[in-house]
């Protein structure tokens, strides 16, 4: 998985908390990373009055923005979904805005959602699937990897989860993961940085469980791993 990386997320974060190893990998290789979010994460708020959709959007953006920062990315774009909204969208419309930006980048990699969405999210999962759809449809033979949960994630962090409600349904945890990353030490920190950027949506978080539980509940990202049979052999030759 070198070369161009496209990421596609819902929310601005899901890129941080899903991604960020693969990211940072990238970048240190001096790989080209892209990535794209389908909404502002306007309604990312349990205090809606405080924080007016307009308002938390404008703060995500910048929010995100210092995160790709911190990750080294400088190459991001909008598709401008309404949060919450995504799975209301007409399907082929949305597949067909990110497969012109798959036609612009030219990835080697896409990363996006797994089936479940990884939390359940009903925007997580159209935009997982919208993806996968435009990746069919006009690179059937580009790499795909879809996020999911790490073996084992949802008895190891039981109580972190229950406590904060991040995961809608019971997602899966028990597929093989094609690609299981643990990281640690530098870029562990450089993710727990890019997180904390994001304040808004993790500052709770670490209130509740602090920093040094915090870091070992995003410390894994898994992929299920689709690889097209053309682009296995030429790997292997
Ligand atoms: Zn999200």
């Amino acid at each position: 998985m070198t070369g161009t990386l496209l990421g596609v997320w819902a929310h601005p974060d899901d890129e941080t908390f899903l991604s960020s190893g693969l990211v940072l990998a990238a970048r240190e290789r001096g790989d080209r990373v892209v990535l794209v979010t389908a909404t502002r994460g306007e309604h990312g708020t349990d205090d809606p009055a405080a924080w007016p959709p307009e308002r938390l959007g404008r703060l995500r953006e910048r929010e995100l923005e210092s995160a790709l920062a911190v990750l080294g990315v400088d190459e991001h774009r909008f598709l401008g979904f309404g949060d919450g909204r995504c799975a209301d969208a007409a399907e082929p419309l949305a597949a067909r805005a990110i497969a012109t930006i798959i036609e612009d980048v030219a990835p080697d990699t896409i990363v996006t959602f797994g089936p479940d969405g990884v939390t359940g999210h009903a925007d997580h999962r159209a935009v997982g699937r919208w993806t996968t759809r435009a990746r069919d449809a006009v690179a059937p033979d580009t790499e795909l990897l879809r996020a999911v949960l790490a073996p084992g994630f949802t008895r190891r962090f039981a109580a972190a989860n229950a406590a904060f409600g991040v995961f809608m349904d019971d997602p899966a945890d028990d597929v093989d993961p094609g690609l299981h990353l643990r990281l640690e030490g530098a870029r562990l920190d450089r993710k727990i940085e890019a997180m904390l950027a994001q304040d808004s949506q993790t500052r709770r978080l670490v209130e509740g469980v602090g920093l040094a539980a915090f870091r070992r509940w995003w410390a894994e990202e898994a992929f299920l791993v689709d690889r097209p049979a053309r682009a296995a052999t030429a790997g292997a030759a």
